[in-house]
């Protein structure tokens, strides 16, 4: 049995599956903290230099676990990242990998500036299904749901299921 008293939500996927948008709107409708790893690590200073090649930060993966230890074990938190291998597994309830079809995910990325080679991996992370397969090799497979998120829509069904999970959510179940 979980000692928390609300859940943790882990919110992967490609970058621009809509994690943040979707992060966000599930933190308004369920009042859980919606923590983004991406700007936690800029703040914190929880990364070991900044890489040339990839154009972001070279994330400290013990840091960031540190950092989040004593909130995690409290719980009521939606954590949104890229990457899902190296928290505990302990640390979550679900595991939410959002998923967008390639061409709404090659425009997303190209308005946001992408473009070569840092937009085509991205597109064949989508492709490939890299996050869901991380996901499913790093928590328990009755915990990882996939959802499409191709639109506003779908992202306000998937919000609407996620709060009405939580809502229903007891330690007691895990
Ligand atoms: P991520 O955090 O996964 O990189 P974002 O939440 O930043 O993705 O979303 C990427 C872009 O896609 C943003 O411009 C956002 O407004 C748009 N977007 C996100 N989710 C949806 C959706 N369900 N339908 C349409 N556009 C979306
Ligand atoms: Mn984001």
């Amino acid at each position: 049995m979980a000692a928390r008293s609300r859940p943790n939500i882990l919110v992967t996927g490609t970058p621009g599956t809509g994690k943040s948008t979707f992060s966000a709107a599930l933190s308004e409708a369920t009042n859980l903290r919606h923590i983004n790893i991406g700007e936690l690590v800029k703040e914190k200073n929880l990364h070991d230099g900044w890489d040339d090649d990839f154009n972001c930060y070279i994330i400290n993966e013990d840091l960031v676990c540190d950092e989040l230890e004593d909130m995690m074990e409290e719980g009521g938190n939606i954590v949104d990242y890229h990457g899902c291998d190296f928290f505990p597994e302990r640390w979550f309830d679900r595991v939410v990998v959002l998923q967008t079809e390639n061409s709404v995910l090659f425009d997303r990325l190209s308005r946001r500036g992408y473009t070569g080679s840092k937009l085509s991996n991205n597109i064949e992370c989508e492709i490939f299904q890299v996050l869901l397969e991380e996901a499913k090799e790093s928590y328990r497979e009755d915990i990882v749901v996939a959802l499409k998120n191709d639109t506003v829509d779908e992202m306000n069904t998937n919000v609407a299921t996620l709060a009405d999970w939580t809502s229903s959510w007891s330690p007691m179940l895990t």
